[in-house]
């Protein structure tokens, strides 16, 4: 009877989207962030037919018949976006552990608890996300591509995913999954349908194999990584002939192209190369950040994943934490510098690095570092559609817009920290989510529940 009762529950609170009909749904809030103004709209109405939003302003006169829904004293907002997630994984916990789990589980397994974190993602609010990389060793699955169809097709809920399957990169590199084990452990060596590859055309042929199978968007690490055992974390990985190889073949494919990219050296040579977003960035020099902001190329500065990892350093190998700590030491004044020459910003956390929900967090660090609190909305907002390639549809409240609205309590101007405790998620005009997300009710309801069966 228990059990029924809180799932009947769950259903009717917020398991389950309300579903879009001809009628007009009317958020009203104190204030909006409209995705473009520098300043917030007062005494904010939007109007929400089916997927879109028909209008959007102060004081807009309520429609006959509408369904208003009132949020009082918070700040409408578009949907977060998160241009740098891994929402098949997780990274979180102590390294070893979970290297352990990712050869013990089978990837349905993984992929059961995937959904999960496609859930908690969306309810705090991020309404898309790019997802920059999903393998697991030994498989050949498309996770990350399986995770977005089935949100796409409503069989679960989550936000929208533009994903980026393998990633490519080069042997022994930060993407080779079998960096660090024994040789020969899997029986192969990983080739281009592992997304490794060596040289201008095999770089292509990784690019096309995984556009085949349901890439959106391309990433490829040319340079080391931090949470990787055997490369050094800002040694180049790809050559400026490879970069140049993958930037052409994606852009002819009408794919856009992250790179996962440390060191500073490698970072001018993808920039030269045409690459769209440098990821994580961490040694760039105030030079190669000029570059940047004459090629229009977005820094993704990811700074939850240091943050993260640094608060929970003895959580990895030795080796890991000498990379740790030299990047983190280096990405607070790069991300200052970035921000003072105006390099275009997109708004990416690398979550799984971090648990999966908390991508909010990354908007404190941003403004601690120097970036003014509209800035930082913007970027999760109209700067990363435009990185996306879907402002045209997303990322502002305007007319005619896809209706991804969300809500935070008071000002987010004042107190950017508001953008961690969302407490309305609206995406493509179905409500996800109206006050706590079914994870904090279930907390609530756990307690009693265990009392229960203990007797
Ligand atoms: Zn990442």
């Amino acid at each position: 009877m228990k059990i029924t009762s809180s799932v009947v529950l769950a259903l009717l609170c917020c398991g389950v989207s309300s579903y879009a009909t001809d009628e007009l749904i009317v958020l009203k809030a104190a204030r909006m962030f409209d995705g473009k103004s520098n300043s917030l709209v007062q005494n904010a109405v939007v109007v929400v037919k089916d997927d879109k939003i028909v209008d959007a302003g102060s004081n807009l006169q309520i429609p006959a018949g509408a369904r208003v829904i009132d949020l009082g004293d918070a700040t409408l907002c578009p949907g977060f976006m998160d241009a740098h997630t891994h929402l098949t994984e997780d990274f979180s916990g102590n390294y070893n552990e979970r290297r352990l789990q990712e050869l013990d589980l089978n990837v349905s397994e993984h992929a059961i608890r995937a959904t999960e974190f496609a859930r908690v993602t969306v309810e705090a609010g991020f309404t898309t996300v790019r997802d920059l990389g999903s393998h697991f060793v030994g498989s050949r699955e498309f996770v990350d591509v399986a995770l977005r169809n089935s949100i796409n097709r409503r069989v679960i809920v989550g936000p929208r995913m533009l994903v980026a399957t393998k990633g490519i990169g080069a042997t022994g590199g930060h993407f080779d999954p079998t960096n660090g084990f024994r040789d020969f452990l899997f029986g192969r060596e990983p080739d281009y349908t592992d997304g490794i590859a060596n040289g201008p055309d095999e770089i292509r042929k990784a690019v096309r194999f995984e556009v085949k199978n349901g890439a959106d968007v391309i990433k490829a690490a040319v340079s080391g990584g931090v949470l990787s055992l055997t490369d050094e974390v800002d040694t180049p990985q790809l050559t400026p002939a490879e970069m140049t190889a993958l930037v052409d073949e994606s852009h002819r494919l009408r794919k856009k192209v992250a790179v996962h990219c440390h060191g500073d050296q490698v970072a001018r040579e993808a920039i030269e190369a045409g690459v769209d977003s440098i990821e994580h960035g961490s040694f760039m020099k105030p030079d190669t950040l000029a570059m940047m902001k004459k090629k229009g190329t977005f820094l993704t500065p990811t700074l939850m994943a240091s943050e993260w990892i640094m608060g929970k350093i003895d959580n990895y190998p030795p080796a890991l934490q000498a990379k740790a700590k030299a990047a983190t030491a280096a990405r607070s004044d790069m991300f200052r510098n970035a921000v003072k020459m105006g390099v275009r910003i997109s708004f990416g956390t690398d979550a799984a690095v971090f648990p999966h929900g908390q991508n909010a967090k990354e908007f404190k660090l941003m403004v601690d570092l120097g970036m003014s609190p509209v800035d930082a909305l913007k970027s999760a907002t109209a700067s990363d559609a435009e990185l996306l390639g879907i402002a045209q549809k997303l990322g502002t409240l305007e007319k005619g817009k896809l209706a991804d609205i969300i809500a935070v309590p008071g000002d987010p101007t004042t107190d950017i920290t508001a953008t961690e405790r969302v407490l309305f998620v609206m995406k493509e005009g179905r409500v996800i989510r109206q006050g706590p997300s079914a994870a904090e009710k279930a907390e609530k309801t756990s307690s009693p529940d265990v009392s229960a069966s203990a007797d």
